[in-house]
């Protein structure tokens, strides 16, 4: 077995080790929301393997878990390799954890290597990157990429616990979410390695691909408007069912987008019928 399939399988192993308790809120599937003690206990672990690999380890100011291998010259430039580290409810083991666990592993052959290369390479863990718990992804990457905005840290969680509150309670000041913004002369790139969440390289017999285009969500809200008439005795001709409508408009966003390589369209729609008409509601 080649030493790039060991770094893979230790990768993946490690992910598999933080799939469950305490990594995990749930025993029978993986939810490791941000800022929570199951957070604590990913990243109090990755701290531990970050450390192994030779890297020094901090927290930031933004929650997000940061490695260090040093290059050949102190303070170098940066390449940051890194994930996220929560997870949604059932979201899978490798979702994220993979693109941190990777990352480590990578230096860990360096510095069992012996080696250092012309620039540094930091390891990141974000801290939510979705929304896992607050309605705020992307927040602690934002953070670092220095275009967060603090008002975030007013938003509330399912229980009514704001930003700030859960900030303070996981140790850390809610008033330096900006602080954990980098330089760019800190940094040389950033690589993710990431699960590919569709079905695309499977149907293509692809066990790796490389993104030249990633999802950019847009997401819009259209209401279409009827009448509601008698089911037996309105003539087809004299309708107005919105139901219909909202058929053709999907069909006609797969026919204006599915050509477009780079575009894919989703159009997921759900009914919701106005007054009390006297036929029953579509199913959705
Ligand atoms: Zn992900």
């Amino acid at each position: 077995m080649s030493e790039q399939f060991k770094i893979g399988d230790r990768a993946k192993a490690r992910c598999d080790l933080m799939g469950v308790s305490p990594y995990s809120e749930a025993d029978d599937m993986l939810v490791r929301r941000f800022l929570t003690p199951a957070h604590d206990a990913a990243l109090d672990t990755l701290t531990f393997w970050m450390t192994q690999a030779g890297m020094t380890a901090r927290r930031d100011t933004a929650g997000n878990l940061v490695g260090r291998y040093e290059g050949l010259t102190p303070d170098a430039p940066a390449l940051l390799i890194g994930s996220h580290i929560d997870s949604v409810r059932n979201g899978g083991r490798y979702d994220g954890a993979l693109g941190v666990t990777l990352g480590i592993d990578c230096v860990q052959a360096l510095s069992d290597a012996g080696r250092r290369l012309p620039f540094a390479i930091e390891v990141i863990a974000f801290g939510d990157e979705e929304g896992s718990r607050f309605p705020a992804s992307m927040a602690c990457s934002r953070a670092v990429a220095g275009t967060v905005d603090p008002a975030v840290m007013e938003m509330t969680d399912a229980d009514g616990v704001s930003l700030a509150e859960a900030f303070a309670a996981f140790g850390l000041d809610p008033t330096r979410l900006e602080e954990a913004a980098r330089r760019p002369g800190e940094v040389l790139a950033f690589l993710e390695a990431h699960i590919e969440q569709g079905p695309v390289l499977e149907a293509e017999g692809l066990a790796l691909g490389v993104v030249t285009a990633i999802a950019a969500q847009k997401r819009l809200m259209v209401r279409f408007t009827g009448l509601a008439g008698h089911a037996g005795t309105t003539p087809m001709g004299l309708r107005k069912d919105p139901g219909p409508a909202a058929a053709e408009a999907i069909l006609a966003v797969e026919r204006i987008c599915g050509p477009l390589a780079i575009w894919r369209a989703r159009t997921g729609w759900s009914a919701r019928w106005a007054g009390s008409p006297p036929c029953p509601a579509p199913s959705t």
